[in-house]
């Protein structure tokens, strides 16, 4: 795909709903396509490569600078699917959002660490996701790592967890972020109840709260900002 288009799914104004930044006003530019298939996805529609339509960069600025006017905004939250599959079109439109006064906010799973490295430098935050094998099938932890170790003073990791989450997983969790710099925050995130889109038939069940806190008090002792925060967007009704 050429870098002057990318596929998108949706561009809006909200609030942020998870992680550091929750209650941020942000715009949102939504991203289709997607290199992984998470149990939990709450947004399966994104995921295929042809999700979304071709946006040119020219129509992207005018529909951002248009929110922009409307009302102040903190940051442009890139999203998806993964926005790093389109690292070349991020590349190219991230300083224009920073020539807008807007901070760049990355979402991202976090196994692309090579895209990472090409626009780390644009990015402001970079909430990225740690993905435990239970949920997409394959372990991430190397490319985990990589990712971790390109930026770490801008990034914060947020794990959804769900009731097939492993002790053994979170175990390794915890020392992947000791081994990339145990001052990175972490946010544990209940998974809010979703179908599975890895052909799963039951949907996907939240971590029973009493055991999130279990974990949360393990990882404590352990890493300097360990949180505790569910999915708020739909609590609030915000897209
Ligand atoms: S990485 Fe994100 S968008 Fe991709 S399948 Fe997982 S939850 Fe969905």
């Amino acid at each position: 795909m050429k870098a002057s288009s990318a596929r998108i799914v949706e561009v809006f104004s909200s609030l942020q709903g998870e992680g550091l930044r929750l209650g941020e006003r942000q715009i949102f530019v939504r991203f289709g396509g997607c290199n992984l298939r998470c149990d939990y996805c709450d947004e399966p529609h994104t995921i295929a490569a042809a999700a979304g339509v071709l946006w040119p960069i020219r129509k992207l600025e005018t529909r951002v600078r248009s929110l922009a006017a409307e009302r102040p905004h903190r940051a442009v939250s890139w999203t998806g699917g993964e926005p790093l599959v389109h690292v070349d079109f991020l590349r190219r439109m991230m300083p224009w959002v920073k020539g807008l006064g807007l901070r760049n906010y990355l979402e991202t799973n976090g196994v692309l660490p090579g895209a990472l490295k090409d626009v780390a430098a644009l990015c402001d935050v970079i909430a990225m996701d740690v993905k435990l094998p239970s949920a997409t099938g394959r372990e991430h932890w190397s490319a985990h790592l990589d990712f971790l170790r390109a930026a770490p003073e801008k990034t914060f990791v947020k794990v959804v967890l769900t009731a097939d989450s492993k002790d053994v997983e979170w175990r390794q969790v915890i020392r992947l972020m000791q081994e990339a710099d145990p001052r990175i925050p972490l946010v544990l995130q209940p998974a809010t109840r979703v179908l599975g889109v890895r052909g799963k038939s039951r949907g996907i069940e939240p971590i029973e709260p009493r055991r999130a806190v279990q974990l949360l008090r393990q990882a404590r002792g352990l890493l300097k900002d360990v949180r505790l925060i569910p999915q708020w967007h739909p609590i609030w009704g915000l897209p």
